[in-house]
């Protein structure tokens, strides 16, 4: 069943809220299954973001004894202050991911450094990986991504999925499996009437005019916020999350979040099982062909609690595209998995990410109350001389800023790879701030329109610096282990029976919009055919 909450969903939240009330890191539907011992179990999957949930829930279906490992925490239960997350203006340990100081995309305002708060080192919710020139930001915990992303849930333009993966059946994904991705997350767009009357969207409706000043067309994008929930909250009736400047930091209410929608389904087939703060660190392969993984046990402070060694007859890797990338690579390099071919480690892009500011003028305000949540973009795409997709985004400050800000998605051709670093024993990203120039210089011949038309100027005060663009940072990783290359068309790992890739390493750099929606997608399309075909359960 897909598209409502099915009995399978309420009993996996109930598992979900039981082991948070109880802070248990092992989360099953009943509790001594969970706790069990796994050293062996018939599916292993490593990660619990968009690809990992889908596997959870196809192998739990089939029937299949599945084991997720999550080195995050599970986000479900208040702390003592009546909140999961913590907002954006007031960040606690809860935000990030072991650190000492809180890392936004957005560092300053008016050049003061009033944003970023010194915390405790904790496995807080959003990760700030970083790369030389490139920095990645992550979603830590039971949900990955989904925890901590702004919930814009858009389908590829057909033309360009099909130029970026032409090995995969378009008819199948159109037809077939981004519907179903988009049914399972529950994604709508947003009440027209009420989008074009709410003072919370006054910034979308201000950039809207504004692009269309510059002949620029604007589309509204689909969200798994629940827009029921936030015109209640901006009657008054229910608590704020998108409208009290929660997002990066997870939504404590409104947001259809993973373990909402396919984890608790998962969960509640009886036959998945999530292990909390467990990281997977190596795979290895034993000569009948089954996989063991190391998994390390933390604490909340960091720390190595116990090592497990995990084996399996099925192994699918979720762990994203930073997190994949770096056990294959890791596994050929220190010869754990010495057959893994050369694309392990290529092809990656930030989905030529961009993001900047425009100042307005005064008489102009894009309002005080900002909902979190994006809903419009400017939709370039089909200008084959300059394509961009620059989602529409908030500033939410709680007080008039007079900016606009966007998040510009463009088609950059530049490529990472990824080098192992036995040192450091971690893949490292090769990346030079000049491979971030055609995604900036893209962005800058848009806006320049944009402003022309308004005869408004960029802001200069948001990233630390005088920048006005920000490409050093992404939201988007993709690549590094791409599909038909580093695997089959199907993300069958090239010469490993029963080893799969289901999440964004799969896609190469680049996808012209945000990614979760193909990333669900593929992952469906991935375990229709691997259940039908391979004998995975055992
Ligand atoms: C702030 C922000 C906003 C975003 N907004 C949007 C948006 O609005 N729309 C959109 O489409 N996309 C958005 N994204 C991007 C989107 O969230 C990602 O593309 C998506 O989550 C990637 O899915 P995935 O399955 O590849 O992996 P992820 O969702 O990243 O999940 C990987 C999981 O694996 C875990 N993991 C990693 N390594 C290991 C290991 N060794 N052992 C155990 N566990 C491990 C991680 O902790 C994580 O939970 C946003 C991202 C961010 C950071």
């Amino acid at each position: 069943m897909e598209g409502k909450l099915t009995r399978r969903h309420f009993l996996g939240l109930a598992a979900l809220q039981t082991a948070a009330a109880l802070g248990l890191t092992r989360i099953g539907l009943t509790p001594a299954a969970a706790a069990q011992s796994a050293d062996h179990t018939p599916a292993l999957v490593i990660g619990s973001g968009y690809g990992a949930a889908v596997a959870a829930l196809r192998l739990g279906e089939a029937g299949i004894r599945t084991l997720v490992i999550e080195m995050g925490r599970l986000w479900e239960a208040p702390d003592s202050g009546g909140t999961v997350f913590c907002s954006m203006t007031a960040p606690d340990q809860r935000s990030m991911w072991f650190k000492r100081r809180t890392e936004a995309p957005l560092s300053t305002f008016l050049w003061l450094d009033v944003i970023n708060k010194d915390i405790t080192p904790y496995p807080g919710v959003l990760d700030r990986v970083r790369h030389p020139n490139m920095s990645v930001y992550v979603g830590r915990g039971v949900g990955g991504g989904s925890l901590v992303n702004g919930g814009i849930a858009v389908t590829p333009p057909r033309a360009y999925f099909q130029e970026v993966l032409p090995g995969v059946d378009a008819d199948a994904m159109y037809g077939t499996y981004f519907p179903r991705a988009n049914r399972m997350l529950g994604t709508a767009p947003i009440p027209s009437d009420w989008f074009e009357s709410t003072e919370w969207y006054q910034y979308a409706r201000v950039a809207r005019a504004q692009a269309s000043a510059a002949g620029l067309k604007t589309v509204f994008v689909p969200s798994v916020y629940d827009f029921d929930y936030m015109r209640r909250e901006a009657a008054g009736t229910a608590t704020k999350s998108a409208l009290a400047q929660e997002v990066i930091y997870g939504n404590n209410h409104g947001k259809r979040s993973l373990d909402k929608t396919y984890l608790a389904a998962a969960l509640g087939t009886g036959n998945v099982t999530i292990h909390t703060l467990s990281r997977a660190r190596a795979i290895r392969r034993a000569a009948d062909g089954t996989y063991t993984v190391t998994v390390d046990r933390i604490d909340t402070t960091g720390a190595v609690t116990a090592t497990d060694e995990i084996s399996c007859r099925a192994l699918f890797l979720g762990a994203g595209s930073l997190g994949t990338t770096e056990l294959l690579l890791r596994a050929r390099e220190t010869g754990t998995l010495p057959g893994l071919n050369a694309e392990v480690g290529r092809g990656w892009g930030g989905n030529g990410n961009v993001m900047l500011g425009r100042a307005n003028h005064v008489w102009n305000p894009t309002g005080a109350h900002q909902s979190t949540i994006p809903v419009t973009a400017i939709d370039d795409w089909s200008n084959a001389a300059n394509p961009v997709f620059a989602e529409i985004a908030p500033l939410p400050a709680g007080t008039e800023t007079w900016a606009s800000l966007y998040l510009a998605i463009t088609k950059n051709p530049e490529r990472g790879t990824f080098t192992y670093d036995a040192a450091k024993d971690a893949a490292v990203l090769n990346w030079t701030a000049g491979q971030s120039a055609p995604a900036i210089a893209a962005a800058k011949a848009l806006f320049d329109r944009v402003n022309a038309a308004n005869v408004t100027i960029y802001r200069y005060d948001l990233f630390g610096d005088t920048r006005a663009f920000a490409a050093d940072f992404c939201y988007h990783p993709l690549g590094g282990c791409v599909l038909g290359r580093a695997t089959d068309a199907y993300g069958r790992v090239a010469g490993h029976p029963r080893l799969y890739v289901t999440d964004g390493s799969l896609i190469p750099g680049s996808i012209g919009v945000n990614p979760f929606v193909t990333i669900t997608a593929l992952a469906e399309r991935t375990m229709a055919r691997v259940l039908a075909e391979d004998d995975v359960g055992r």
